[in-house]
């Protein structure tokens, strides 16, 4: 066994990166079996891997309907069908719906910080079964789902691109297509934190593009655009643009999560 190990690290050729995959998943079937489920949020003990225990779980608010059908922020009640909110009528947005997991709060703001500042991507299972959960009638529809692009002095610092890793985690569970490549940052953008609505808007007016390379892979196709969280909905409303002019026939939007105007916080 050694001589073939030894054989295989001297030679590059004869398939280290095989040696290498089959040594990392004997390594993540070793861990499953010594490290016991637990809660993702506060390590308590639990049935499965990838869930919240129910104390955690109490802290979620899932955004259920009635919806505005178009910005997906919940209705005050149900006049049955599809309805629209006055903020969606006033100011219609550029994409066609948005939908989003559950408010910025409790543990689920614990956790989304962890994805995106702290290198940590323990919830990424979890996360990736809301969204194609909450998304569901989106993704049935969608050609394509496309992360919203960090830009490359934040993805160097950062070095992952969350909205990335829910993307590929959705496609996985869903099987639908992904790229993150279509959407690119045009120039660079201030911290969306700490501004006010019109502020962002401006922040971000006109940001993204498809990337030259990728036109072909949307035009007439619909998009579901992916990203963590959403504040006032101009980034969203950025991208989409982008996506429409390129030539996709849709967008809609899907977040893991929304803040509403009233939790109005700042991720
Ligand atoms: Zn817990």
């Amino acid at each position: 066994m050694f001589g073939r190990v030894a054989a295989l690290l001297n030679d590059p050729m004869s398939g280290l990166s095989s040696l290498g995959q089959r040594l990392a998943r004997a390594a993540h079937r070793a861990a499953d079996l010594v490290v016991p489920p637990a809660c993702i949020y506060c390590r308590k003990p639990l049935a499965v891997h990838d869930a919240l225990c129910a104390s955690c779980w109490r802290t979620i608010k899932f955004i259920r309907p009635p919806l505005c059908d178009r910005l997906g922020i919940p209705l005050p009640f149900d006049i049955g069908g599809t309805a629209i909110s006055a903020q969606a009528a006033a100011s219609p947005p550029a994409y066609a719906r948005a939908r989003a997991v559950a408010h910025f709060d409790g543990v689920l703001r614990d956790l989304v910080h962890q994805l995106k500042y702290g290198d940590s991507h323990i919830a990424r299972r979890l996360f990736g079964r809301w969204l194609a959960e909450a998304g569901a009638e989106l993704l049935g529809q969608a050609d394509l789902v496309v992360p919203v692009p960090l830009d490359r002095w934040r993805l160097l610092k950062r070095r992952f691109n969350q909205a990335a890793i829910l993307s590929r985690e959705l496609n996985r569970l869903t099987g639908v297509a992904w790229d993150p490549l279509v959407l690119q940052r045009t120039r660079r953008t201030v911290s969306q934190v700490g501004l006010t609505h019109d502020q962002r808007r401006r922040n971000v007016r006109g940001a993204f593009a498809v990337a030259p390379g990728r036109a072909a892979a949307i035009r007439d196709r619909a998009v579901v655009l992916l990203d963590d969280v959403i504040t006032t909905g101009a980034t969203a409303e950025a991208c989409a643009r982008a996506l429409l002019r390129a030539g996709a026939s849709r967008v809609d939007v899907l977040a893991l999560c929304l803040v509403t105007p009233d939790s109005m916080i700042n991720p």
